[in-house]
């Protein structure tokens, strides 16, 4: 329908309203002007005179008058001249009681009587058209709301109003849109294998059906965010060669009752005409969260039929054939079950974050467009940055060359790679934050108290380097490398919360006083203590339990799963643990409080040291890991 005859139809009112209210039921007198009616009325031409709406004047003359050659033309010309006769004149003569008296005056100079009455006329198709104007204003608004609504993101509702309830996915266009390959995903290898198959059972499904197999109606993609689901998705739609339908989660929700449930209809529908063909939602957990089992306030209801409407669609009595759906999320905990049955999301993919070697080949895809130093180490950039997803380490290349364009540079190198990892780990360098010479001191010592206590303890994480440098909303900072473990033993959990208990240690050992400082030390302290006990079991008087729920819904709701003398009981021994791990530290930083304080001194007169400073104070560490990548990879091999 095309929206331009509803402005029309508004434009049209206002027309008529202007024509209709000059009144239709109106006299058909010669327009004149007071001064000549004034004239007239001297002269004794006038029969009568009625005053209209106190705004206008109809003038009829007498039988002579009209007779005369000036009033020929006014002669009146009435459509119905035996039930209303026309005036001759009309005018409208302004202020109503000046007309009266100038009337007045003129009638007692002339000695003439001349009737004055009044009329009231109302005009019913202006007023009917004025009543109606409201309606057609809130319409009209009403229509310019929902074409904005249908029209905004979509690229299927193509602006008009009708179309609120189709689907908002985007097909994609291998002409015109930005095409990814499998080549631009590093890393993820079993993940890309089984999208390359799904591509494939769509290519060639008499492969797979000829043995009596049946082709998977969807794959769900899970991983934490940044891990390249996306990415893959996009791949699959620029390799596919079949049509590829893209969407969000939260692209079905709209703020009217029955809107989602039709949009899965017709995304389903356009699907199956172009079949074979691929639906890709991403954040699938905005309409695929779990349904609620007493859901009072009904407010879910919409989300709810969305969500049916999809189970039904990809494994329901009208089963499509040949339409694939892709999702991807970072929450399938959230998830309802019945979508994540075999026979709707027959697949699902876990893209975790990039081990060492991922990370180092996704390094090569983000440094090929840079302009980089040919000495540039990779396997060092890699082993730099434990933890990071995909988008971090595209945010790292990106950071350096911002960073090595800053200072002028022609080409990216090593350093401006670990600056860049400082300013997305730590936050922004500030360097004017004003800190008293005691807070320097304190904060050189509960720095070099982790550094130390780590490089004493065979299971910490090795260190890179300590810095004094105020970043982001720490006053310093020890980074470290931590292994890539799969399985942590208490022993490596235990040495590690030492180690990040050094800091407050220190600031005893040294001081003989403790600071707010170890905040973040002690609620990371806490966490670990807390899980070894409640979640992984590593507690003796605990025992071998978990209070850890992996489904999410406990059936426990608010209450505690365990007794209150467990409760004490695992309080005790979470106090217990840090305690310990305390006393540890501190035993360790006493006996060594000559190399702390030479480390301390050191930081605060260079405020960034590295692991070869260390080297030169404590020696060279005793459970040092290989370094080489090519050695690395051989040991994960082993
Ligand atoms: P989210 O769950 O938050 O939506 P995601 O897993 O969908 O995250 P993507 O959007 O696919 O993450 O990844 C973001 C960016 O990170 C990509 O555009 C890409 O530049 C980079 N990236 C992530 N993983 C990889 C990878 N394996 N290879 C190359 N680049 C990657």
């Amino acid at each position: 329908m095309n929206p331009y005859w509803i402005y029309g139809i508004i434009i049209a009112v206002f027309i008529s309203i202007q024509l209709f209210s000059g009144g239709f039921g109106d006299s058909t007198g010669t327009e004149t002007t007071p001064n000549e009616f004034f004239t007239y009325l001297r002269q004794g031409d006038v029969k009568k005179v009625e005053i209209v709406n106190n705004r206008e004047a109809n003038v009829y003359l007498t039988d002579e008058a009209e007779e005369q050659t000036i009033h020929k033309k006014s002669k009146p010309n009435s459509i119905l001249p035996s039930v209303s006769p026309a005036p001759n004149y009309k005018f409208e003569f302004g202020d109503l009681t000046l007309f009266q008296e100038e009337i007045a005056k003129i009638k007692a100079e002339q000695n003439i009587d001349v009737p004055v009455s009044f009329k009231t006329e109302h005009n019913v198709w202006g007023d009917f058209l004025l009543t109606l104007l409201p309606f057609v204003l809130i319409i009209g608004v009403w229509i310019f709301i929902m074409r904005r609504m249908s029209s905004g993101g979509g690229g299927g509702a193509g602006g008009q109003i009708f179309n609120i309830g189709k689907s908002k996915a985007k097909l994609f266009d291998e002409k015109s849109d930005t095409k990814t390959s499998f080549k631009d995903v590093a890393g993820l290898e079993g993940a890309k294998e089984e999208v390359q198959e799904i591509v494939d059972f769509l290519k060639f499904p008499e492969k797979y059906t000829s043995l009596g197999g049946k082709i998977p109606k969807g794959a769900l993609l899970v991983g934490p965010p940044g891990t390249g689901k996306t990415l893959l998705a996009k791949a699959v739609a620029g390799e596919a060669k079949v049509p590829f339908f893209s969407l969000s989660g939260s692209d079905f929700v709209e703020m009217f009752v029955g809107v989602g449930a039709s949009r899965v209809r017709d995304l389903f529908k356009q699907a199956k005409e172009k079949s074979p063909s691929i639906i890709f939602i991403d954040e699938i957990d905005a309409i695929g969260r779990a349904r609620g089992k007493n859901n009072f306030s009904g407010s879910n209801d919409e989300r709810e039929n969305t969500l049916n409407q999809l189970l039904t669609e990809m494994d329901g009595f009208g089963t499509n054939t040949n339409v694939i759906v892709l999702a991807a999320t970072n929450r399938a905990d959230v998830l309802d079950s019945a979508l994540m049955r075999a026979g709707r999301f027959d697949r699902q993919i876990y893209v975790d974050l990039p081990d060492v070697r991922e990370r180092k080949e996704i390094f090569e895809v983000h440094l090929r467009p840079l302009k980089k130093e040919e000495t540039l180490d990779i396997d060092f950039l890699a082993k730099q940055t434990p933890g990071f997803s995909g988008a971090d380490i595209a945010n790292v290349c990106n950071e350096a060359a911002l960073i090595a364009a800053r200072k002028g540079k022609k080409a990216v190198n090593k350093q401006d790679f670990l600056d860049a990892v400082d300013r997305i780990v730590g936050g922004l360098e500030k360097k004017n934050k004003i800190i008293t010479p005691d807070e320097k001191r304190a904060v050189a010592f509960h720095e070099a108290g982790h550094a130390t206590v780590s490089w004493m303890l065979e299971h910490a994480a090795p260190l890179v380097k300590v810095t004094i440098v105020p970043r982001g909303r720490s006053l310093g900072a020890a980074w470290y490398l931590p292994e890539e473990r799969l399985i942590v033993r208490p022993e490596q959990m235990l040495d590690e919360m030492c180690a990040a208990l050094g800091g407050r240690a220190a600031e005893k050992v040294i001081f003989d006083e403790i600071s707010t400082g170890a905040l973040s030390d002690l609620e990371k302290v806490t966490k670990q203590a807390r899980a070894m006990v409640t979640v992984y079991g590593l507690s003796e008087k605990v025992g071998n339990l978990t209070y850890y729920d992996s489904s999410g819904q406990s059936e426990y709701g608010f209450t505690k799963p365990y007794s209150e003398q467990t409760a004490e009981l695992i309080d005790k021994e979470i106090s217990d643990i840090i305690e310990k791990q305390y006393q540890r530290a501190i035993e360790l930083l006493k006996n060594n409080k000559d190399k702390l304080t030479e480390l301390a001194e050191v930081l605060l007169e260079k405020e960034v040291i590295f692991k070869d400073n260390l080297e030169k104070i404590f020696g060279k560490r005793a459970f040092e890991k290989s370094e080489s990548m090519s050695e690395i990879i051989k040991e994960e091999e082993e």
